[in-house]
């Protein structure tokens, strides 16, 4: 196959051949700032953007694309998000939404056309699930699905769809309604292609994102007519395909999260060490220190989770069953991006209190992953909801002994905080906080494993110092008693002025 495009080209050049169009398009010209606060990419940025055919990476080669794994999308997504947080969501969006969720359950009919899109005409495609009423609630949605003479009829609103209005081709998800009305429990999943006949998506409303300017979101009616070959074909039922999806994908938000702490580090170290403040170097001060620190010990733990989705989160793995695994990956990385950018924001000072500063940009551009994909507090409840059912199982109540097997290689580091007996019976709040507990034990086991397997030690021993330190605090305020809830009428006798 010699005459296949990608024949000759490995993916270390591959890879190199985007940053360099990355470096044209976001450095080559003064007036082209990307953290500007106009909307949208202006078009000479994207068609360099696009010059190394950077999609084509998880295609695969029998359909001429590169064929790339997980793990080589890790480091292609982390170099992105290196440049611009926006341009590695919106490739994270083609490939962990679309890509690999279609080259994986899609029917074969329907392939050729949307990959040779995807390679010729740098088409671009998306998922729809959330809609206005049901966000969180997801598996309620209320987009119905009619099967009527051969042709599948979607109805519905969604809305909060990355690259509305942008992508061509869309996953769309809905419920199959009865002969009575009602809709079925489980979802389905259709490949749309808007340039098709009766598949176009009305855009009703383009929303003022907050953040992440360089992506359109807004609110889609969806009223489309889908052939047989359109539909995925889950392997099992429809909602574990979509678990499979989404784990997938929250396994490769470290690959977001990489490139993003690591230029927020970059900028922290390189503006402490020429700000001077008081006739010193910031750099020089102690609690600039523990700023940095904190901030590389974010680069050390998130590259722990790429190693571990390289491991485990190819396209022919089932995923359904990882939801533990994926979801504190999930929610840990976007908790880390957060705070990274807010350390930098702080560090910088008022000079990064702009739209137009990378701290100021970085701040709300990282923010919604906390919310996207699922909730961070809900996952965090999840988290324990998962752990404490594989403690019972075990008949284990101590934490500190369900440690020796579950994260064999850094127990012994957490004796004395988690030798305690733990309660069952939770409260919601309590569940999120020994979730977070959960996953920062998690996040040292997969710290210590990247460690043997020859990542630089004493960046391993910070991040597991500051993990420890965290899990600490947590443990802390898990463990005590917190029981208030909020007055709802409290207008009397509550304003100060009258006392
Ligand atoms: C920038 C951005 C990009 C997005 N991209 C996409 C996309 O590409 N495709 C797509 O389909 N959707 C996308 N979404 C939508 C996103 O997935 C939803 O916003 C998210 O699932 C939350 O749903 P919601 O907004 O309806 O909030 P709600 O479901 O109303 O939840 C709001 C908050 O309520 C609290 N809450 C909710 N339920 C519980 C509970 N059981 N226990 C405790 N607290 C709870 C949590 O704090 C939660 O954050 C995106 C959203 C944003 C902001």
């Amino acid at each position: 196959m010699t005459d296949h495009p990608f024949a000759n080209i490995t993916f270390q050049q591959f890879l190199d051949n985007f940053k360099a169009s990355m470096k044209r398009a976001y450095h080559r010209d003064e007036k082209i700032d990307v953290f500007c606060s106009t909307r949208g990419i202006p078009a000479p940025v994207l068609t360099e953007l696009m010059s190394t055919n950077p999609l084509a990476l998880t295609i695969p080669r029998a359909y001429g694309g590169f064929g790339g794994n997980v793990k080589q999308n890790t480091a292609f997504i982390s170099a992105a998000s290196y440049e611009s947080l926006a341009l590695s969501l919106t490739l994270g969006i083609n490939n962990a939404l679309f890509l690999q969720p279609f080259t994986k359950y899609g029917q074969d009919a329907a392939k050729p056309h949307v990959y040779k899109r995807f390679l010729n005409n740098q088409s671009m495609g998306g998922l729809m699930i959330t809609e206005p009423g049901f966000g969180s609630d997801a598996l309620n949605m209320q987009t119905s699905v009619t099967e009527k003479e051969g042709k599948f009829h979607l109805q519905g609103k969604k809305h909060w769809q990355g690259l509305t209005g942008m992508a061509e081709f869309w996953l769309l998800t809905g419920r199959r309604k009865t002969e009575t009305g009602s809709l079925m429990r489980d979802v389905e999943m259709f490949m749309c292609d808007v340039n098709a006949p009766n598949q176009q998506i009305k855009v009703d409303e383009y929303y003022e994102n907050l953040g992440l300017y360089q992506i359109p979101y807004g609110l889609n009616h969806l009223d489309v007519q889908l052939p047989e070959q359109n539909r995925l074909i889950p392997q099992t039922t429809g909602v574990k395909m979509l678990l499979d999806l989404l784990h997938r994908s929250r396994f490769q938000f470290p690959a977001m999260g990489l490139g993003f702490i690591q230029r927020m580090l970059d900028e922290a170290i390189t503006h402490a060490q020429a700000r001077l403040v008081g006739n010193k170097n910031l750099f020089e001060y102690d609690q600039v220190q523990n700023r940095l620190a904190r901030l590389q010990a974010n680069f050390t733990i998130c590259s722990a989770f790429c190693v571990k989705s390289g491991e485990v989160a190819d396209i022919e793995n089932d995923l359904f069953p990882l939801g533990l695994e994926a979801n504190i990956i999930k929610t840990v990385t976007t908790d880390m991006m957060q705070e990274s950018s807010q350390s930098l924001l702080q560090l910088v000072g008022g000079k990064g209190y702009r739209l137009n500063h990378i701290a100021g940009r970085s701040t709300v551009d990282s923010r919604p992953f906390q919310i996207f994909e699922g909730s961070n507090d809900i996952l965090y409840h999840q988290i324990a909801d998962a752990f404490l059912k594989l403690m019972k199982n075990a008949k284990e109540t101590k934490l500190y002994n369900y440690l020796k097997t579950y994260t064999p290689s850094i127990f012994e580091r957490l004796r004395d905080l988690t030798s305690f007996e733990l309660d069952f019976q939770l409260a919601q709040r309590k569940l999120v906080d020994f979730g977070q507990v959960v996953s920062r034990i998690y996040s040292m086991q997969l710290v210590a494993e990247m460690a043997d397997k020859g990542f630089r030690n004493d960046l391993t021993e910070n991040a597991l110092d500051v993990l420890r330190q965290e899990i600490a605090t947590l443990i802390n305020n898990f463990r005590l008693e917190n029981k208030t809830l909020v007055v709802p009428d409290y207008g009397a006798k509550s304003y100060w002025f009258d006392l």
